[in-house]
């Protein structure tokens, strides 16, 4: 079983963990991994059943470059059940940073704490916390007023990374917070300090969405935090798992500070009445030689038959869902981020790469919590290329949905690319900026591919996300500029892109799943035609406040949207029933229209709907009864309180103008 060397091979490792023998005796049932503070003591305990010996080594500071540095004491760890290791350290240990090093094959590896709560800068020592001692005031109380709703809002999430959000210097986030979780505390902001022009949370509010989604705010390795004013990176490259983002703080250094900051921000989305989802990646780490590796080697990760590192995420390593001590790290940190950061939803990064079994034990680890149930689980059902996972596992991608729990749902690329064209070709247009024959897939968009024409079986809309954007890819304005003739001026105000923006928000939005966007979409975003801008500068990924109030006529009309879809429960309903309130009308080519029955609760007893991508106007036939215009496509009427308003009497049939979404009520 070794090499030349005396060492194991990737393949005998790999050999070794497969063995039934192996998750017998070795798999780990305890809650009680990492470090667990108590003021008179902390008791360290890390799983490394391969290791030959481990060592915990206490330091001053996260880093040897700061004041004060040095190291307190490094002392031996007892083995004991289930290869894990332990030690008790007597005396208040909060602010107290550390490592293991951890001696297995012959080779010894210093190396952070895969269960660490906190870090130093850079992450690369863990730090012991008094998680209590980073709770801002208010903490224990402030999520109940969201979990107790009676009539919790219909899910519109709003994907946003937390230095885009605020580190324009226009935002009128004060420059000490621009880019950092603090800035989603002030909650008076406005275009360059003009509050009748409210940015950042004050705007959110405005434009009604109910879940920011923020991108990866874990801590990551692509930025320097000791120096990161300049940098900028979405974020794909975990380090730390259980650990917030140091770059997002006011202050890297000191590992409580970013912790409670990142607390207030969540404190602060909810007394805004918004909830908060979390980009979570633990399909791949930012390098094969992470903390995950030097504790146990090649446990974590999936092999190909030469012994290689699959590659599945195309981020060089893929994590192993299926091993059951890394099933259970990725629950565990689930409902770890759920309990202590009042989490309310997660999105998974490359979900496909996951096993199905994974993603539904964390779905009932997390409806095991109070209130869980509310929790959003969504993800990518694929994966950027072939994995090795071990047989007898199915992977989380489209084609297995119904596969997953129905409270786990998956973004919708057949909609996605059905309304304004691949995400892969620039140039190809899709529905809404002129190409014909698609009306089948938009009516099959309608019922969020629920009718199964897309040969995949969803248990029903809640299990699908509708979009047109999100951060990978182009942004809507930029892809709708490409798929014009001539030079694409993405920063030009143009008449033409904006009419066919409006007509893919109309459409998604009146779509069963769940809306979904890019933030800034409202907005004509446009990161000038890049379209994989992860570790573009801040300037080029970076929300534009000013151009959002360019186009403050698009921004409104996404705000209408958003309300209808809070007017009319058929949105709520995530079952398949909600088909059964779906007929559709007779339409010309390049349109598609349909009726939407209504419920007692609702303020219409039925919607009709009409998506006319054609240059021409469109005569549709209606329904018996009289009908109401609310909108004709450009935008809305609102009243004082917000609501939306109808005009007019209109029987048996409706001029639907060209290239607009035309909804009526009656
Ligand atoms: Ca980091």
């Amino acid at each position: 079983m070794r090499d030349m060397t005396g060492k194991r091979t990737p393949l005998q490792w790999k050999e070794l963990f497969e063995s039934e023998q192996f998750a017998q005796e070795y798999f780990y049932e305890g809650d009680d991994l990492g470090a667990a503070y108590e003021p008179e003591q902390t008791v360290f305990k890390v799983w490394a059943p391969t290791a030959e010996r481990v060592e915990l080594k206490l330091y001053k500071t996260g880093s040897d470059q700061e004041p004060g540095s040095g190291i307190l004491r490094q002392m031996p760890m007892a083995r004991g059940e289930k290869g894990v290791w332990q030690a008790a350290v007597k005396g208040d240990m909060a602010g107290v940073y550390y490592t293991y090093l951890v001696t297995a094959d012959k080779e010894t590896k210093e190396c952070a704490d895969i269960y660490g709560r906190a870090c130093g800068v850079n992450g690369q020592r863990s730090m012991v916390a008094d998680l209590a001692a980073t709770n801002p005031d208010g903490w224990e109380q402030e999520h109940v007023a969201l979990q107790t709703e009676k009539n919790p809002k219909s899910p519109v999430i709003y994907e946003v990374h937390v230095k885009d959000f605020s580190n324009d210097g226009h935002s009128g986030v004060p420059s000490g917070y621009r880019g950092k979780f603090k800035a989603f505390t002030c909650m008076q902001t406005g275009l360059d300090g003009d509050l009748s022009k409210p940015t950042c949370v004050a705007y959110l509010k405005k434009l009604g969405i109910t879940h920011v989604h923020l991108l990866p705010m874990y801590d990551y390795g692509s930025v320097d935090e000791a120096d990161s004013a300049e940098q900028f990176n979405w974020g794909y490259d975990p380090v730390n798992y259980n650990v917030p983002e140091g770059s997002y703080s006011t202050d890297p250094f000191h590992g409580e500070v970013r912790i409670r900051e990142c607390k207030e921000m969540i404190q602060a989305l909810h007394s805004a009445g918004i909830r908060v989802v979390m980009d979570v990646v633990y399909n791949h780490t930012y390098s094969p030689d992470s903390w995950f590796q030097r504790t146990v080697p090649y446990y974590y990760y999936r092999l190909n038959e030469d012994g290689s590192f699959s590659n599945g995420s195309v981020c060089s390593n893929d994590t192993a869902s299926e091993r059951p001590m890394y099933r259970k790290f990725m629950t565990d940190s689930v409902v770890y981020w759920a309990k202590e950061y009042h989490l309310d939803g997660f999105r998974f990064d490359l979900m496909g790469l996951h096993d199905t079994e994974t993603m539904n034990a964390i779905r009932k680890a997390l409806n095991e919590l109070p209130y869980g149930e509310q929790i959003l689980m969504y993800g990518e059902p694929w994966a950027g290329g072939p994995t090795a996972m071990a047989s007898g596992f199915q992977q989380a991608v489209k084609a297995n949905v119904e596969l997953l729990d129905e409270k786990i749902a998956i973004f919708n690329d057949d909609t996605r690319d059905s309304i304004k064209g691949s995400v892969f070709f620039a140039g190809e247009p899709g529905f809404v900026n002129g190409k014909e024959g698609m009306e089948d897939k938009i009516r099959s968009s309608v019922l969020a591919w629920c009718d199964q024409k897309g040969g995949y079986r969803p248990h029903g809309p809640g299990q699908v996300i509708s979009y047109v954007s999100a951060h990978d890819n182009y942004t809507l304005w930029d892809k709708l500029c490409l798929t014009k003739c001539g030079e694409p001026d993405f920063r030009k105000r143009d008449e033409a892109v904006l009419v066919q923006n409006r007509l893919a928000a109309g459409i998604y939005f009146t779509c069963l799943g769940i809306p979904f966007f890019q933030a800034g979409e409202e907005g004509a975003r446009t990161k000038l035609g890049i379209s994989d801008s992860y570790c573009s500068s801040a300037g080029i990924n970076q929300l534009d406040w000013t151009r959002i109030y360019e186009y403050n006529d698009l921004v409104e009309y996404y705000a209408g949207l958003i309300a209808l879809h809070q007017d009319f429960s058929i949105w709520k309903n995530d079952g398949m029933e909600a088909l059964d309130r779906i007929r559709f009308l007779d339409a010309p080519k390049g349109t598609v229209a349909f009726c939407l029955a209504g419920t007692a609760a609702d303020k219409w007893k039925e919607l009709a709907v009409i998506y006319n991508a054609g240059r021409e106007n469109a005569d549709i036939g209606l329904p018996e009864g009289c009908w109401r215009m609310i909108t004709e496509g450009a935008g809305f009427t609102r009243d004082r309180n917000g609501g939306l308003q109808a005009a007019g009497e209109i029987r048996e049939k409706v001029r639907a103008a060209a290239m607009s979404v035309t909804i009526l009520g009656r």
